[in-house]
């Protein structure tokens, strides 16, 4: 852990952790959504304590709990291609590692809860808007089957900060908030870069010293000074497939990332998620999606969709995810490369030429079952791609064209004669070449074994969401949230509960709606 016990801004060396203690508030705070779910089956909570100030107390990072040692974990990263060296939490506080009755073990983060030695020229904080959409964006994908981190908590105060939201010189008064976030681990690719990169790596020999791992804690990897030991810890605390004692071990942990690498970001892609800053940072050592800021579910489909009007090289638009993963697996091998001899080093390259494959292997499954189709033919390939097209030229709605296409029934679709409240079918059937698609699919689907039309449906409804996160809903939450009306962060948190499940009150918001007016042009920046 970082000897230095005073909160400034540094740089700091040869670490894994600082001890910093989150900020409280100056004003009163108020808890303003919780995830009964988290509560109950992560933490063990029953829901009535979220009631106390014991809870809100602790959840605002005004007491942490006895015993707790807070710590802010120094990484580094490539932000948008380029090495940014030190990063770290720079508004985030690590208060404990829970193990529940299941016995797994979570790691409870507040984020927003004051400057660290990370903080560089930030502030600390986390705006309402930013904080409300990490809560129900990481809940949503939760829901949606992906891994992620999880939300507990969101709490807001009336301390005011000061955000430039378009970075165009409108600076505006916000209240600061902070959430609850918890996960198996926060590790990203980033704490191994930085440790590589300042060469920390006494670390690197075999370090007879550190016996961190083996006493598998938190605590005795922050006060270990060593690369080795966080490696071997992250392994045997997360990586019950790659065996410690292994000299093959960061090869095979290695192994491991690529393919839950590929395998996170065709989940993305099968559901239209666009993360927005797939900095080294960001990306989770365990392939869980963590970091949400400027995120987005794509509406119409478009492979150049980007979420973030920061990013104006559109680096991260979703149609160049699956790329940036490659990009990013190829740093965490550079910070691995210390650790390999020459063998392994060519055996992990090999690994890494094979990430393409493991993603549109995945993405072939994933969009077939979007289509309902069962057992492997030729042309099912084509029969995706020619959808995608006809998609992108009509801009039809992405989520909405597979859930109708779930709904809708195969003589329905044979007549070409699309009901209304198939909007998303109807949009896309304007293409003159949809006929030869239906055709084509309907054909494909003849080809099921053992498969009805109702089946088929069934199974389509399960893996096609009727309701994400679009932006729209996000941002018609935040501006109620804004004026202290929370209802419906709390509708939208019910409803991405059950993304699958058509819902009443869903309907009557327009939540599987096409997009207001209103909403057309909307933006979201890094700003949070
Ligand atoms: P992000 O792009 O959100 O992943 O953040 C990149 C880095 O900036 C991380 O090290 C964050 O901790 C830090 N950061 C972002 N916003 C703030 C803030 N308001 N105060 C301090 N640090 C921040
Ligand atoms: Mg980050
Ligand atoms: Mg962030």
């Amino acid at each position: 852990v970082d000897p230095v016990k005073e909160n400034y801004v540094r740089k700091v060396k040869n670490c894994v952790f600082s001890i910093a203690f989150p900020t409280p508030f100056k004003s009163r705070v108020r808890l303003v959504a919780v995830s009964k779910e988290v509560l109950e089956d992560i933490l063990d909570l029953d829901l009535s304590v979220s009631e106390t100030d014991d809870f809100i107390q602790l959840v605002s990072g005004e007491k942490i709990l006895f015993g707790s040692v807070p710590l802010a974990h120094r990484y580094g990263g490539h932000q948008f291609g380029i090495w940014a060296d030190q990063l770290g939490d720079g508004r985030a506080h690590l208060i404990g590692i829970y193990m529940n009755r299941k016995g797994e073990k979570w790691e409870l983060q507040l984020k927003g809860s004051g400057k660290t030695p990370y903080s560089r020229h930030g502030d600390g904080r986390a705006v309402l808007r930013s904080s409300v959409r990490e809560f129900l964006g990481s809940e949503a994908v939760h829901h949606l089957g992906i891994p992620t981190s999880r939300a507990a908590s969101l709490v807001v105060s009336d301390d005011e900060v000061w955000r430039d939201q378009f970075y165009d010189g409108n600076v505006v008064k916000e209240r600061a908030a902070v959430v609850l976030r918890v996960a198996k681990s926060w590790f990203r690719i980033g704490s191994l870069e930085i440790l590589a990169h300042y060469g920390e790596l006494d670390l690197l020999r075999p370090c007879t010293g550190c016996s961190a791992y083996s006493r598998s804690s938190m605590y005795s990897v922050a006060f270990s000074r060593c690369s080795r030991t966080l490696l071997d810890f992250i392994i045997q605390e997360h990586f019950p497939s790659v065996d410690v004692g292994e000299p093959n071990r960061y090869v095979d942990f290695f192994s491991v990332v690529v393919s839950e690498t590929a395998q996170l970001i065709a989940l993305w892609t099968s559901v239209g998620f666009a993360h927005g800053v797939c900095n080294t940072d960001n990306f989770s050592l365990l392939s869980i999606t963590i970091d949400y800021g400027p995120f987005g579910f794509m509406e119409a489909y478009n492979p150049d969709f980007v979420p973030n009007t920061s990013d104006d090289e559109r680096r991260y638009k979703i149609g160049n995810q699956a790329n940036v993963g490659m990009f990013n697996l190829n740093k965490l091998l550079q910070a691995l490369n210390p650790l390999l001899d020459p063998r392994q080093k060519q055996l992990a390259a090999l690994i890494l030429e094979g990430y393409p494959d493991l993603y549109y292997t995945r993405f072939r499954e994933l969009f077939k079952a979007k289509l309902g189709l069962l057992g492997e033919r030729k042309g099912d390939e084509d029969l995706i791609a020619f959808l995608l097209h006809l998609m992108e030229k009509t801009a039809a709605d992405f989520t909405m064209t597979f859930r109708q296409l779930s709904e809708i029934t195969q003589s329905q679709l044979q007549e070409l004669n699309i009901p209304q409240q198939f909007w998303a079918l109807q949009t896309i059937s304007k293409h003159e070449l949809f006929p030869a698609w239906v055709s084509q699919y309907l054909l494909r689907l003849k080809s099921n074994m053992n498969d009805s039309d109702s089946e088929r449906r069934k199974r389509m409804m399960t893996v096609n969401p009727r309701y994400v996160l679009k932006n729209w809903m996000a941002e018609s939450a935040v501006r109620k949230a804004e004026r202290n009306d929370f209802s419906e962060v709390r509708l939208l948190q019910q409803v991405l509960q059950h993304p699958f499940q058509k819902h009443s009150t869903a309907e009557k918001a327009g939540y599987a709606s096409p997009t207001p007016s209103w909403a057309k042009n909307l933006r979201v920046s890094c700003s949070s």
